[in-house]
């Protein structure tokens, strides 16, 4: 290993506290969440449970901007995901050039 052997840039890791919970419904952050209060049980946000029909759930119906929503976001999560593929790759194949 040389002195320069880094592993990751800083920045790259979410710190322990700093995490925002995604709600699974919408897709947005906690504090973005648009998902209204469940009519059953008072969950403020968007509990998966509340949205389902079996026994336990709330058995809520989506509206469309909670699909709609979601959807933007899962696109957003997966551009992010490849992004961050690519980039690992770059820093493998920058890790393997000779150094000069
Ligand atoms: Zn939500
Ligand atoms: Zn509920």
């Amino acid at each position: 290993m040389s002195v320069f052997g880094w592993s990751l840039p800083p920045g790259c890791h979410t710190l322990p506290g700093e995490e925002l919970q995604y709600c699974e419904i919408c897709g947005e952050d906690e504090n973005n969440c648009i998902c209204p209060e469940c009519s059953v049980c008072g969950e403020a946000w968007g509990d998966p449970q509340c949205y389902e029909l079996k026994p336990g759930g709330c058995g809520l119906a989506k509206n469309q901007d909670q699909i709609e929503s979601h959807k933007k976001n899962t696109r957003l999560w997966e551009e992010q995901a490849i992004a961050e593929q690519r980039y690992a790759e770059e820093m493998i194949r920058e890790k393997m050039q000779p150094a000069s």
